[in-house]
């Protein structure tokens, strides 16, 4: 069977957050039957929606190719998040690492445990630079293009960070 090219939001606002990230590129790698094939630039956000007062975010997006299929993969990213200390507490609440499934190919899913696309990705400007970075001609099935998503996309507060992955 041919892989399948997904793509990761990565994000984390504690305990080092780009140390946080770095560490989730390497883990993200070191998935069993899926390899690496594309790591974004790291960048700073405001939270989003979130509880007051908490610390900014470092985001990033990852590209694989994997053989799991997506629940596989989505219990894969869980684990992950708990090696690296994510803790459940409010929801959108301050989390050392935060994975979600963007996209598997172009399937798409409206069950709750894993929707695809993404539920809210077109709306976030944290996912769609860096996803746009790796992926500038992507389709998002039932969203459009994302380099029209990103052009309509409401401003936030984001920024590249220069320094390398
Ligand atoms: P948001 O989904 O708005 O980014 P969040 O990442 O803070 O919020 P979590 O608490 O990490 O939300 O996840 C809540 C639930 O979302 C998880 O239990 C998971 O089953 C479900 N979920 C649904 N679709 C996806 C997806 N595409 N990727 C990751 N989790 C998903
Ligand atoms: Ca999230
Ligand atoms: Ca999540």
């Amino acid at each position: 069977m041919q892989p399948a090219r997904v793509y990761i939001g990565i994000g984390s606002n504690l305990d080092d957050p780009t140390h946080q990230v770095r560490r989730a590129f390497e883990a993200l790698t070191g998935i069993l039957a899926s390899g690496c094939v594309a790591r974004s630039p790291l960048y700073r956000t405001a939270p989003v929606g979130a509880p007051p007062g908490q610390p900014d975010y470092i985001n990033a997006v990852a590209a694989l190719d994997t053989g799991l299929t997506p629940a596989q993969l989505l219990m894969v990213l869980q684990a992950l998040e708990l090696a690296q200390g994510r803790t459940r507490t409010a929801r959108w609440g301050a989390r050392t690492l935060d994975l979600d499934l963007l996209l598997y190919d172009q399937l798409t899913s409206d069950d709750p445990w894993l929707t695809l696309p993404h539920p809210r990705l077109h709306q976030r400007a944290f996912v769609l630079y860096p996803l746009y970075d790796i992926a500038p001609d992507l389709n998002i099935p039932g969203r459009g293009r994302l380099s029209e998503l990103l052009a309509n996309c409401p401003p936030q507060p984001i920024t590249r960070l220069d320094s390398a992955n």
